[in-house]
């Protein structure tokens, strides 16, 4: 991607500047008073398409027919109503949405909103029977707003993922979660942690690999 938004704010000092990737899209330069902040985008745009390359691509949910969840496709059906709603038909493979306005924020709110218990339960079951199955201790497990992490654990035990997750295959589903187990044991990235999560997920690397590629491009929210 060649393009993106600039949004220029004027700093208190007047030389300086900071650059912040707001999204995928969107950057915003905060500049002193005596900086060429166009001169400073043109330097600095190398550095800047590689980290907006790295961010979420949001997509556009209005435009959306489908939507994986764990490598099933479900039909997206998106209506204009007097309440906001999200039903799933898991026999059916169809999800239908509906919500009192229909712009794409607003739709991507509500889902953030409404899938997380559907989300939960999933994230909840699947890291329960690999925790059993690799016998490991684990904590309370949680949902957490994390735009570009998938997980995260903490000494105690307890796991935190990103609802997100649920949008991608099932084997790289249960290699955040394994990821995330492997933490429980090992609290660092060290070769001993890669080691035993390649013992249990025996793709690991491939895995990985996939999951820093491809894993936000499914993002929605
Ligand atoms: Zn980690």
């Amino acid at each position: 991607m060649e393009k993106f938004n600039v949004e220029v704010k004027k700093g208190k000092s007047l030389l300086g500047y900071k650059l912040q990737i707001v999204d995928f899209e969107n950057v915003i330069i905060t500049v002193g008073r005596f900086e060429n902040w166009q001169k400073i985008i043109e330097d600095k745009k190398e550095w800047i398409l590689h980290h907006l390359a790295k961010m979420p691509v949001k997509k556009n949910l209005l435009n959306q027919k489908k939507i994986n969840i764990l490598g099933e496709e479900y039909g997206l059906n998106i209506s204009e109503g007097k309440n906001d709603s999200l039903i799933f038909f898991d026999d059916k493979k169809e999800i239908f949405i509906r919500v009192k306005t229909m712009t794409d924020n607003y739709i991507k709110k509500m889902i953030d909103k409404r899938i997380r218990p559907k989300a939960l339960k999933i994230i909840r079951d699947k890291t329960k029977e690999l925790s059993n199955k690799f016998n490991i201790k684990i904590g309370d497990v949680k949902i957490k707003n994390q735009k570009t992490r998938f997980g995260s654990c903490a000494t105690n035990g307890n796991l935190n993922f990103n609802w997100q997750i649920i949008m991608f295959p099932m084997d790289k589903f249960e290699h955040v979660i394994l990821h995330e187990l492997t933490h429980i044991l090992e609290h660092n990235h060290s070769h001993r942690f890669w080691g035993k999560l390649a013992e249990m997920d025996k793709k690991s690397y491939l895995n990985n690999q996939w999951l820093k590629k491809e894993a936000t491009k499914l993002f929605i929210v």
